[in-house]
């Protein structure tokens, strides 16, 4: 691996410890977690591993901020925002760096990550000065209507490994700029790139207690305590579907306000009229972004039988010539981020293999180490397949041919999942149709990727709950306080 030096001088700036009430500090009882690089199956580094005891000292920090902090002015929280914001873009190599190492992806796409993160940042510092409120006069002149916004309070905020800066951006931006305090417990196999953010946030000025963070090897015996604790008012959470769900039955309790980002099972539709480059162009980055380990991954490709072979054909000789290794030497594609999802994999071709799909990519040697899987594109998968009923999460292209739109659109929307669709036509009618009748939270029309910190990223169905980014993100964090006023 190249960058020896500056990868030990990017885990050496890490805090390892857990931070509570704005100070470092060891798990009760000095547990630590090792996390590992799944490039080459070595440790990196030790974290704390917090105890249910440590996560209950956390949410008490929480708490005891919790009214200073909502009255702490818009414009000053703002500007902790702003601060992380112009820190993380100093820092980006670094921070990338470290992301690489813990997760796998390659250093241009954590770049692209940091980067992204940062952009959440800087657009919560705005929103921050932008929450509004009314005042009406009833209609029968009796009285008047003020309404104001609040934070809801102390939030859990749980995140994934896939992206371990973007979807911790995503929830702390906005509950900064809203006035909560938060309880942060990142993925356990990707705690750096959290740890090092928090210790930018302090840096930044964020008050003692306004961030907690916890990392762990036991979420639910952490988790659980913190989500039926009167003290929590939010939860919200990045992962599986089924993670998700048990977490909305966990907090029926307390009532608590969740928003759940879950999974995907995105369907990619090429149109006989679409432009082939855009769509090949689309497809690799909505596929291999992450290496597949995206819920808005493409998981499903419906191509017009008209131009099946060609697309086919295209993105496998795209998907052949892309070099694999190390992400930090500047691998086009890294490892996935564990044996366990490696072989989820491994089963899910073998299982398309045996119901009759025919691998259009070629056969290639993995390294000796690390999680690698190859990138594949798969034709004539039938819809018996697992492939084409569950989330991938790898770089694996199944791909179907289709005769007519309404037959494309039964079958795109035949899943319990509804993250986000691809839709490539250069018929603008077909576009509008089509992005109407997917049953998604997001549609990308012409395009490999919609993430944006100016829009509202979110699923429907088991898809999730509530939306991250744009003018809706804020709200999430937001309570509605109506005061009956006499006239
Ligand atoms: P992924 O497929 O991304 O690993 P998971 O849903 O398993 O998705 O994990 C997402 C996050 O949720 C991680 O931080 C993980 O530690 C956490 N997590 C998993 N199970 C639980 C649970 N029962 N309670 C609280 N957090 C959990």
């Amino acid at each position: 691996m190249t960058n020896t030096l500056s990868s030990r001088d990017a885990l050496a700036s890490v805090p390892t410890e857990l931070l509570i009430d704005g100070r470092w500090q060891p798990a009760e009882d000095d547990k630590r977690l090792t996390v590992l690089d799944p490039a080459t199956e070595l440790p990196l580094c030790e974290v704390a591993d917090a105890s249910p005891a440590d996560g209950m000292r956390a949410l008490a920090a929480a708490d005891a901020a919790r009214e200073a902090w909502a009255a702490h002015p818009p414009r000053a929280r703002g500007e902790i925002l702003t601060r992380t914001f112009e820190a993380l873009l100093a820092r980006e190599h670094e921070l990338a760096l470290l992301m690489t190492l813990e997760m796998g992806k390659p250093l241009a796409e954590s770049r692209g990550e940091v980067r992204y993160a940062a952009e959440f940042f800087r657009w919560f510092a705005e929103e921050a000065v932008r929450i509004d409120g009314g005042y009406a006069t009833a209609p029968d002149g009796s009285g008047r209507i003020l309404v104001a916004r609040q934070p809801v309070g102390p939030c859990l905020l749980i995140t994934p490994w896939n992206f371990p800066s973007a979807m911790a951006a995503r929830k702390i931006g906005p509950a900064v700029a809203a006035g909560c305090t938060m309880v942060l417990k990142p993925a356990s196999n990707t705690p750096l790139s959290a740890l090092a953010l928090a210790a930018i946030m302090t840096d930044a000025g964020l008050p003692d207690g306004v961030l907690n963070v916890v990392t762990t090897s036991s979420s639910s015996a952490l988790m659980g305590p913190l989500i039926r604790d009167p003290r929590a008012r939010k939860l919200s959470f990045t992962g599986s579907t089924a993670v998700g769900r048990q977490l909305i039955r966990e907090s029926a309790d307390q009532v608590l306000r969740v928003s759940m980002e879950l999974g995907g099972n995105a369907p990619f539709l090429v149109f006989e009229d679409a432009a082939l480059d855009a769509a090949v162009e689309g497809a690799m980055l909505a596929k291999l972004r992450n290496n597949g380990e995206a819920c808005t991954a493409a998981n499903r490709f419906y191509v017009h039988e008209r131009v099946a072979a060609e697309f086919t054909d295209r993105l496998a000789k795209r998907f052949d010539a892309l070099r694999l290794g190390h992400g930090a030497d500047d691998a086009d594609l890294g490892p996935l981020i564990d044996a366990a999802q490696r072989d989820a994999v491994v089963e899910l071709v073998d299982d398309a293999v045996a119901c009759g799909a025919q691998v259009a990519t070629a056969a290639r040697t993995l390294p000796d180490r690390g999680f690698f899987h190859p990138p594949v594109v798969l034709t004539e998968v039938p819809d018996t397949a697992r492939v084409m009923q569950e989330e991938i999460f790898g770089p694996v292209a199944p791909i179907q041919a289709f005769s007519d739109e309404d037959a494309a659109v039964a079958a795109a929307n035949r899943t319990q999942d509804g993250l986000v669709g691809y839709v490539f036509t250069r018929d603008l009618d077909r576009a509008l149709r089509v992005s109407e009748r997917l049953q998604t939270g997001m549609v990308g029309l012409n395009r490999g990727i919609v993430s944006t910190p100016a829009a509202p990223f979110g699923g429907i169905k088991h898809s999730g709950v509530g939306r991250e980014g744009g003018r809706e993100g804020i709200a999430e964090y937001l309570e509605t306080k109506y005061v009956a006023l006499r006239a």
